[in-house]
């Protein structure tokens, strides 16, 4: 049996900040000034504002190694699709990453397991990295179909990205009760469901299972922060409510650097 350590350090941590529908120009050049101002060597660090701010934030950002994603991406690659934004347009203004299937997107937005897919196989094509989300919510949880519910999603974004490595998307465990609630799963409630997540990936390819990051989402903050990443499964944040504030943002980059 592989040493875990030694797995987990195949893997690079990501902490990726969803800013959602906050901040302004003036408000994201303190956010980026602060985050940047934090020192750590092995933790990929990235910023996830509004499309309109995405310009601004890539020029704040410099060359500080702060990454820039956006939180959502058409699934078509142009055409008639009033008020939307394509991969290409993202990788124009300096995007390496993208969030899809965001909780807040498939509950107020509709979006469909399917569509989440597409979107994950759109961004792919057009080299970005989608962090693909996924989780339960709280009657879910209760009734027993944590894992049928995660399981499912995930195969819906196999399903549509076949032909890509698997470990070219980042996937985010994020339960849908801990969103913005305060709540947050305890450090075994997350690790059994990474496990499954990653153990799901390694029936395809072993290999590939062991290199793709897993992070966890879900009133990640400081506190709680280093108990989870040091799990075994865990390999980084997707991080809400603490993203918007730098000590927050830079406290939860430096367990991360400290787990690895
Ligand atoms: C999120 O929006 O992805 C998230 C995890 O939010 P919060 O950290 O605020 O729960």
């Amino acid at each position: 049996m592989k040493n875990v350590k030694q797995v987990k350090g195949v893997r690079k941590p990501l902490v990726a900040g969803n800013w959602k529908m906050n901040g302004s120009i003036e408000i994201s050049i303190d956010l980026i000034q602060g985050i940047s101002s934090g020192q750590w060597d092995s933790v990929e660090t990235l910023v996830c504002p509004p499309f309109t701010l995405l310009s601004s934030v890539r020029h704040s950002i410099g060359d500080s190694g702060v990454k820039l994603g956006a939180q959502d991406v058409d699934s078509h690659p142009s055409g008639a699709f009033t008020g939307q934004i394509s991969a290409s347009m993202l990788v124009e203004q300096g995007c390496e990453y993208v969030i899809v299937g965001h909780s807040e997107r498939r509950a107020l937005f509709g979006e469909s397991e399917r569509e989440v897919g597409l979107k994950a196989q759109a961004a792919l094509s057009a080299g970005l990295t989608p962090i693909v989300c996924l989780g339960e919510s709280q009657d879910e949880r209760e009734a027993g179909t944590t894992f049928d519910v995660v399981r499912r999603q995930l195969a819906a974004v196999i399903d549509e990205t076949q032909g890509n490595r698997l470990s070219s998307i980042v996937v985010a465990y994020e339960p849908v009760w801990a969103i913005g609630t305060g709540l947050t799963a305890t450090p075994e409630q997350a690790q059994e469901v990474h496990a499954l997540i990653r153990q799901q990936l390694r029936d395809l390819d072993e290999t590939e299972g062991d290199a793709t990051r897993i992070v966890y989402g879900g009133s990640m903050k400081p506190d709680n922060a280093p108990n989870l990443m040091a799990q075994p499964d865990i390999d980084g944040g997707l991080v809400g409510g603490a993203s918007l504030d730098a000590d927050s943002f830079r406290a939860i980059c430096l367990a991360a650097d400290q787990m690895n």
